[in-house]
């Protein structure tokens, strides 16, 4: 099995602050790390094919300080980990960022074979749009599975995965190649052994540029191909409660009426009485 997950290099969610003037977010002197959901994505790769045999290639589309995202992915067990990085694939929206990283897909698959599987988070720390993983699936043609928690089997080109829904869970099949988006509960991530620390030490990410795509389409990329806008940013009023501890149900009863919480959970004033 071929089988490529894309992962994405983010600013750790608990150190981000936006600047309130540009309303951007302010990433200087922010660590960064791999999106924890692309994480999940990769041990359920490496998992596949150590049942299944094949290769793991991770992709990821980013700055050049995105190396050392993909380092760690080696250093897990990727065989192979891809930087496509350019000054002209920047400023992507998610409608650019799918277009080049299912163009990285196909020149995976002319490299190292045809891919049957691709495995993206559910969504990003920092952009948490969600919209990457089903944008490549409709640019490559695949089936997708969103929300996958479990894998169930994959047996010859089918996949059976179990997919949460906000009511349930839903069990699905269908064929490969397929690109599959995964929650965090679908396994435990594995650490780092040494000889992959090793092997991550020594690894030289391959690195693409607009260069490497002959025929992209240069107005699809950057900026140039991404109509979104973002018109506002801010970091969501963190609003003080009052705390205060009353003795019995009645009591209790009458001090949450006192609140604004039955109105805005829309309680009528009689169910109060
Ligand atoms: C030079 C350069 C600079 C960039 N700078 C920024 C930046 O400052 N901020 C920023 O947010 N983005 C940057 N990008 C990347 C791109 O703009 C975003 O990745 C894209 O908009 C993703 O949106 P999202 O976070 O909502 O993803 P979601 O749709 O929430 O992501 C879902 C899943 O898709 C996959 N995915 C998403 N983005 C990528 C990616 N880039 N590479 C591989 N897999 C991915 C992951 O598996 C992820 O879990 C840059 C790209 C380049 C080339």
């Amino acid at each position: 099995m071929h089988i490529v997950v894309c992962v994405k290099q983010v600013p750790d969610s608990r150190e981000i602050r936006i600047d309130t003037k540009t309303g951007t977010l302010i990433r200087e002197g922010v660590p960064s790390i791999v999106n924890p959901y692309d994480l999940h994505g990769l041990e359920a790769a490496l998992q596949l094919r150590e049942q299944h045999g094949g290769r793991v290639t991770v992709i990821t589309m980013g700055p050049p300080m995105a190396e050392k995202a993909l380092k760690e992915t080696i250093s897990l067990g990727a065989d192979d980990a891809v930087l496509v990085t350019d000054r002209k694939f920047g400023g992507a929206d998610t409608l650019a960022t799918s277009y080049v990283l299912a163009e990285a897909i196909r020149k995976a698959a002319d490299t190292w074979g045809p891919v049957d599987l691709v495995i993206a988070g559910k969504q990003t720390l920092d952009g948490d749009t969600g919209q990457v993983g089903p944008g490549i699936a409709c640019r490559l043609g695949l089936q997708q599975l969103t929300y996958v928690e479990k894998i169930v089997a994959v047996e010859g080109r089918r996949i059976r995965v179990e997919r949460r829904l906000e009511d349930g869970l839903e069990v699905v099949e269908t064929s490969l190649p397929a690109l599959l988006t995964v929650l965090k509960e679908i396994n435990t991530v594995r650490r780092a052994s040494l000889p992959g620390m090793i092997a991550a030490a020594r690894y030289k990410p391959i690195v693409w540029t607009v260069a490497d795509f002959p025929d992209i389409d240069v107005t699809k990329i950057g900026l140039k191909g991404s109509p979104t806008v973002v018109s506002r940013s801010w970091v969501p009023e963190v609003r003080k409660v009052d705390t205060t501890y009353v003795d019995g149900a009645a009591e209790l009863w009458e001090a949450l009426w006192a609140t604004d919480l039955p109105e805005r959970l829309g309680w009528s004033a009689e169910e109060g009485a």
